[in-house]
């Protein structure tokens, strides 16, 4: 079979891989990124990166709903009416997560990558699997087992005369949220690399010190802020907090997105604990919700890098109270709000003007956590060696060159460029 990054080979963001086998076609993902349009002024103004375009394609396999590898999918099914596979968790989301999308682009002032309508066709074209699941797809049996990424991420496996396991984003780790991943024994091996080359980070090490931080925090007197992706981290953090006897809010799209978590209980290792959790932490639904959970001890909202939702109106009231705190728990692209609050103390802010920014110093404490849903480096290594393929292609991240030549030995391995046409 021939196989054709669109986008996301050497880079996280804008997955796009293109799969030919004996005439028939297929798209493995097809997302978009948002990046920032100057680099020298990270923050302001932000603009679309796109894949390379797609031709006609008849199906698609979606192995979850981060924009990045799901942002185009409507674009697919409005112009060529491709059907999605996916589990029927990653669509539900996936489709707020769109018309997110349009919010943000007529915000930001860039063009709309589709409209409405194309995201009614990816809606109506979705076809559901289940993990565990095999269906005729385009000429293989496919089957798909959890990613343990996200609740409902999945990995496929696609046999034909060879058997190939596509990732998508891979967690090996049992998170609070879901059961990390299982190797499966393949031929081809398409994986994730977005932690290549970084060093083994201790998961439990790092919980107990976000939650060691929140404590201090709040018993100086200050307010813990923590901005988290609506999808999989504000669960995982609800969990992680729930036995804390605080005044506990959350406010964003991670409100939503428990309510869907809890809707379809069968993708979370256990439901008991966020139902909990949902009880323990106050929502933000209306005005005066919103004017106490101002007031609150700890608030868990999106978005995620800080580039815009309830986060910010927390921030700017507390930016200047030492005693309060902003606890980053989650990955901070180049170009985002969160990576210059990292790295200057400052973040930009909306101004009337579409699309500008005024950028506002932060005086409280600011700090980070990796509670990551990625496999690391050596969790990396591990699964592949336990799925003990034939040939091994790393994507999805700018340091796969390191796993590559610590495998280089055992089995063939590809790091293929974005457009770039290569063969299984
Ligand atoms: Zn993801
Ligand atoms: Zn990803």
């Amino acid at each position: 079979m021939k196989l054709q990054f669109l986008g996301g080979a050497e880079e996280v963001g804008r997955l796009g891989l293109l799969l030919k086998n004996e005439g028939a076609s297929m798209m493995l993902e097809y997302g978009f990124k948002i990046v920032s349009k100057d680099p020298a002024h990270p923050a302001i103004k932000k603009a679309p990166e796109f894949p390379i375009e797609s031709p006609p394609v008849d199906n698609a396999l979606l192995t979850h709903c981060h924009i990045d590898h799901s942002g185009m999918m409507p674009w697919l099914s409005g112009r060529y009416g491709t059907k999605i596979y996916g589990t029927p968790i990653s669509m539900a989301v996936s489709e707020l997560l769109y018309y997110d999308s349009l919010k943000i682009a007529d915000s930001e002032g860039f063009p709309r990558p589709y409209n409405e309508e194309d995201i009614e066709a990816a809606m109506r074209e979705f076809r559901p699997i289940r993990f565990g699941e095999t269906l005729d797809i385009g000429g293989f049996e496919v089957k798909a087992h959890s990613a343990g990424h996200v609740p409902g991420a999945t990995m496929f496996e696609l046999k034909g005369d060879k058997t190939t396991v596509f990732t998508g984003d891979l967690n090996t780790y049992n998170s609070r949220l879901v059961y990390g991943a299982h190797p499966v024994k393949c031929d081809n091996l398409i994986i994730e690399s977005t932690y290549a080359g970084r060093p083994q980070r201790d998961r439990q090490k790092e919980e107990q010190r976000l939650v060691d931080k929140v404590k201090e925090v709040v018993e100086r007197g200050g307010r813990a802020i923590i901005p988290c992706f609506a999808v999989g981290r504000t669960q995982e953090v609800m969990l992680l907090l729930k036995n804390l006897k605080y005044d506990m809010w959350v406010d964003g799209m991670g409100k939503t997105v428990s309510r869907m978590y809890l809707d379809m209980p069968e993708y979370l290792r256990n439901e008991k604990d966020l139902r909990y959790a949902k009880k323990i932490f106050k929502e933000v639904r209306t005005a005066s919700t919103r004017e106490k959970s101002m007031k609150a001890d700890v608030i868990v909202t999106t978005s995620g890098m800080l580039d815009g939702g309830p986060v910010l109106r927390y921030l700017m009231q507390e930016r200047e109270n030492r005693k309060s705190a902003v606890l980053i728990p989650g990955y901070q692209a180049e170009g985002s709000n969160g990576r210059m609050l990292l790295d200057r103390r400052q973040v930009a802010v909306e101004t009337e003007v579409i699309g500008e920014r005024d950028i506002i110093d932060v005086k409280c404490e600011v700090e980070r956590f990796d509670l990551s849903a990625h496999a690391d480096h050596n969790e990396l290594l591990r699964f592949i060696r336990a799925c003990d393929p034939t040939n091994v292609v790393f994507m999805h991240g700018d340091n796969r060159e390191i796993l590559a030549d610590e495998l280089e030995s055992e089995m063939n391995t590809f790091t293929p460029m974005n457009g770039k046409e290569f063969e299984l």
